[in-house]
Order: structure tokens, then sequence, then C-alpha cells
């Protein structure tokens, strides 16, 4: 099917804004995720203290790529950031406990898993962004430096060189400030604090969420 591309207008086609919306919650569904919401930017929980757990105890990513903490946009940033927006797409894919904990003999599923947030995020995006909403972005999940470049040795963006997937890596909805556990609890939504050591048979179940700032 041909891409639709609207001509830009003033108002970011605002009439139409709450059917394009409804458009990407059905949409983000139809891509995969296991529930989507249309969001306010007012109920997005932003939170310094998510970003101080990415450094304690230190993650892997913490610092070894562009997206990550404390090289992407810091948590006051963002909350500036969404003074200007209003509207965004919120959703959450279920994936199977022993493909959410760190375990070597799902690595490939787990980066799988991620890597469909990502496409997720950015057709939405990229919908949102033809629909002549052309100032959306968007948030994955985990961290970039694992989903599409654990088998390079670093992250070339952080050598002042070009991603190597620049337009598919985002910075992950945790690693800006966004409370992610809080923000799908009030969605309605299971999600479950799955640390480093847990077992998949302690797991109820896994969830990775995505957000699109619309509008
Ligand atoms: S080069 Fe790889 S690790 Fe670095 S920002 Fe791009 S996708 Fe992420």
């Amino acid at each position: 099917m041909a891409k639709t591309i609207e001509k830009i207008r003033v108002d970011m086609n605002e009439a139409r804004l709450q059917e394009d919306l409804e458009k990407y919650r059905q949409q983000a569904l139809e891509l995969g995720a296991t529930q989507a919401a249309i969001v306010t930017t007012g109920e997005i929980p932003v939170d310094e203290r998510v970003t101080l757990k990415c450094q304690i105890p230190r993650c892997f990513g913490y610092g070894a790529g562009a997206q990550c903490p404390p090289n992407t946009l810091k948590p006051e940033e963002l909350r500036e950031l969404l003074k200007k927006y209003r509207f965004a797409i919120l959703f959450i894919k279920e994936v199977p406990p022993e493909v959410i904990v760190r375990d070597k003999a799902t690595i490939k599923e787990r980066v799988a898993a991620y890597q469909e947030v990502y496409k997720i995020v950015n057709d939405l995006e990229s919908l949102a962004f033809h629909d002549g909403h052309y100032l959306a972005f968007g948030f994955g999940a985990g961290s970039c430096r694992h989903t599409f470049c654990g088998q390079m040795e670093s992250c070339q963006a952080m050598e002042g060189k070009k991603c190597r997937f620049s337009l598919r890596s985002r910075p992950s909805m945790e690693a800006v400030g966004i409370d992610v556990y809080k923000m799908v609890a009030r969605a309605g939504w299971d999600i479950y604090p799955i640390g480093s050591g847990d077992k998949p048979e302690d797991i109820p179940k896994g969830t990775l969420a995505g957000l699109i700032i619309v509008q």
C-alpha cells in the first residue's frame, strides 16, 4: 500500500488529531502490541530516581551508548519538552518470563522482542510524521546498545561517528526518566519488577513498553 504523505498545515491537522491518535493506537495493536492507549503528556511520570537506577546498581548500558544515561536527554529536559506536547500513545508488549530474564539461552528471543518494540515505535512515529504531526518522537525499551549493537565492540555514535541504526534506535522510556512501572500500572495493565537474578518460574509475565509523543 502506498504511503500517504500529507501537506504540512500550520495547525498540524488539529481537527483530525483525536482520529489520528485512535488510528495510531489501533496500529500499535496491529503491529503486535498487547495493549495500547491514548494518554495526555500530563500523565507521563518523569522522575530523576528512574535514571538513578541506571547508575545504582550500575546497568551494563550506563555510559556505554549514546541513547543511555548519562549521554541522552535528561529527565529535566524531557519535563520541559513535554510541556509543548499534549498527547501520546503508550503501548506494552507482553513477553514470556523466560525471554525477559537475563539468560544467555534466550538472548536471541530477547533481542527480537526488544526490536519488535522499537519497530512499533519507529512505525508509529513515521506514520504521525507523514500525517503532519511532524514533531512526533518516540521512546523504546531497554538499551539500543544491547538491542542493536550487542555484537559490536562499542557504540559508534559515542566515537563521533554515525549511529549504526540511526533511524531505528531511540532512548528507552526509562533512560530519559519515565517511570514505566507507574505509567503501565496506572493504565491498568500488568507489569512486575524483574531483577537480574530472578528466575522465569517466579515471574508471572514479562512486559516491555514503548511511547510515542505525537503532538
Ligand atoms: S551505534 Fe548502536 S549503541 Fe550506539 S546509539 Fe546507535 S544503535 Fe545505539
